[in-house]
């Protein structure tokens, strides 16, 4: 079994861009790479899992969106450390155009990505973690089963604060300003082990 630091992408590891696909339009955001490398180091496989709609929609297609992991992926690799596996839904239950129009058990707060991890890498659960920018990252890991942590790049500042505003009760068990905070959090957890 492996230790998983499973990753949503838009939001959290680059920058959230409207049905991101084209390669021109990614942007890394700040102390990513440095936060896989931390990771990577510390024992755990890196593993992407990412609803893009946009495929279900018409406005891309599933080699777009490899093209696009491949891209990022050879950006990872020069500057920090690469993403393990990427796992993606093409789906939408309303929204979808032909085969894409489904309710799938892979599109997040849903597990099925989590699942296809489980199958090819077996997961320590107790062990492994899921950060991500929106409230479904964290339903999805929380689901899952595992320590959910959420970052305040793409959505997530703003769903923090409000949580904190209003006193709403947090669903995820750590809140951090980017993935390099988040990854500092999760090594400095694992040498206390
Ligand atoms: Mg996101
Ligand atoms: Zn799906």
């Amino acid at each position: 079994m492996e230790r998983i630091v499973f990753l949503d992408r838009d939001g959290t590891i680059n920058e959230e861009v409207h049905y991101l696909y084209r390669p021109e339009d990614l942007h890394i955001l700040p102390g990513v790479p440095q936060a896989l490398a931390l990771l990577k180091e510390a024992g755990y496989r890196l593993v992407v899992v990412t609803n893009q709609a946009g495929v279900a929609r018409g406005y891309y297609t599933e080699e777009d969106v490899k093209r696009l992991h491949t891209y990022m992926n050879g950006i990872l690799r020069e500057s920090g450390a690469d993403i393990d596996r990427f796992y993606y839904c093409p789906h939408h239950p309303s929204h979808g155009i032909g085969v894409y129009k489904k309710s799938c058990s892979c599109r997040k707060p849903a597990t099925g990505m989590f699942q296809l991890a489980e199958r090819e890498f077996g997961v320590d659960k107790a062990h492994s973690f899921m950060i991500g920018d929106k409230l479904l990252d964290i339903r999805a890991g929380k689901n899952y089963g595992l320590t959910s942590i959420l970052v305040g790049t793409g959505y997530g500042r703003e769903l923090h604060e409000e949580d904190m505003k209003t006193g709403a009760e947090q669903i995820y068990d750590c809140y951090a300003d980017d993935l390099l905070e988040a990854a500092k959090w999760i090594v400095t957890l694992s040498r206390h082990e």
